[in-house]
């Protein structure tokens, strides 16, 4: 039996991919294009791969085809296409709508092809889920698992940001209504995995191209600051590393205690001045090449800007240790570096 997994050629998936193939699983992963397809397949070289196109997630009736060709044989189903994007100023058209309508369309897909089969459901949400860009920003509030943010479908409409975590925060809602309203037809449960700003390695070295997945590249545009730049955001970031991430998606696959549940990954919180400040203690290169910003703006030790992240349930119920700031940062950099031949 067969784990598909959609957004398969994304940051994230590819380490959920990379994961679920070192364990045996066969996967079914879904791309846009054939080109995507190639470059998979090429990378991971391993016969329990294979692809499918979906090329268009808006159509509710997008993944028709791939589990009509495949349903019999998929037991798991990983959602982690979504848009992440920081280029559009049509936020409905390339946010909201294909991260509702797709999650919509892979799962109207089980119901027809596959419901008989598909045992689980992993969502890829987001912390973006839970809490709005103004309740983050507020020191005296707390959210957790059960949090969901206040947006609605207009006012999450403001920013980007604000469309992208109404777009996560939508989307999540169609699976848990879905699973409702289906409850006599289904027999899969559900878990989501809803991260924070998710920082780590490419699976592959030749996936590290000038510019990165839109959170790497936030690491990424520190480390080539020019000298005497200090002109950049000090918004903390909740972190958490991107094998965490994938790790849950996979042990969400077969753990019968994460049945139901929202995992809300983060391991700590960290502002661009600390992005920097550990690029230059971890990697002396950069020290004279690279703006220093203002050390002490850095976050890392200061009382709380931001609303508390509280996930201890979610650390309690995955039970491994998760990854610290400095393996996220100096996994990423030390990939970064490498391939510009610097170190
Ligand atoms: P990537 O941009 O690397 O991956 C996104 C994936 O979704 C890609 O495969 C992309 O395909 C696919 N996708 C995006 N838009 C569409 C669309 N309109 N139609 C079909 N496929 C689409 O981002 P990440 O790996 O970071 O994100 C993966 C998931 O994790 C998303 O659901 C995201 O919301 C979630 N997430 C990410 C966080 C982060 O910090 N990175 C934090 C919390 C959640 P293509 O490559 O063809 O564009």
């Amino acid at each position: 039996m067969s784990v598909f997994v959609s957004g398969a050629n994304g940051f994230i998936a590819q380490h959920i991919l990379a994961q679920l193939l070192a364990k045996d699983y066969n996967v079914i992963a879904a791309v846009r294009s054939q080109e995507k397809a190639d470059g998979l397949l090429k990378n991971f070289d391993n016969p329990n791969l294979q692809c499918v196109i979906v090329p268009d997630i808006t159509k509710l009736e997008a993944f028709d085809d791939a589990f009509k060709n495949n349903g019999s044989k998929i037991k798991y189903v990983i959602h982690a296409a979504s848009p992440v994007t920081d280029h559009t100023d049509n936020f409905e058209r390339d946010i909201l709508i294909p991260a509702v309508n797709g999650t919509k369309a892979i799962l109207n897909s089980i119901k027809k092809y596959a419901s008989k089969n598909v045992e689980r459901f992993i969502q890829t949400s987001s912390l973006a889920a839970l809490t709005t860009v103004q309740d983050y920003a507020n020191p005296k509030l707390s959210f957790n698992e059960k949090s969901w943010s206040t947006y609605t479908w207009e006012s999450c409409q403001g920013s980007m940001f604000d469309a992208y975590s109404g777009s996560k925060k939508f989307a999540e809602q169609e699976v848990w209504k879905f699973a409702e309203e289906n409850r006599d037809t289904i027999k899969f449960s559900i878990t989501t995995v809803n991260p924070a700003f998710v920082f780590g390695p490419q699976v592959f070295d030749n996936e590290v191209k000038s510019k990165l997945n839109v959170t790497c590249q936030i690491v990424n545009d520190m480390i080539h600051l020019p000298i005497g730049a200090t002109d950049f955001s000090l918004n903390p970031l909740y972190c958490v590393h991107v094998e965490d991430v994938a790790k849950a998606h996979v042990q969400a696959l077969d753990d019968p205690t994460l049945v139901g549940k929202r995992l809300l990954m983060s391991n700590g919180l960290a502002n661009r001045q600390d992005m920097l400040n550990i690029a230059h203690d971890d990697f002396p290169i950069l020290n004279g090449n690279v703006a220093v910003g203002t050390p002490s703006n850095g976050f890392i030790g200061k009382p709380l800007p931001v609303a508390t992240l509280d996930n201890t349930d979610t650390k309690q119920l995955l039970g491994f240790q998760f990854k610290s700031l400095n393996d996220m940062f100096d996994d990423l950099i030390r990939q970064v570096l490498k391939h510009e031949g610097k170190i």
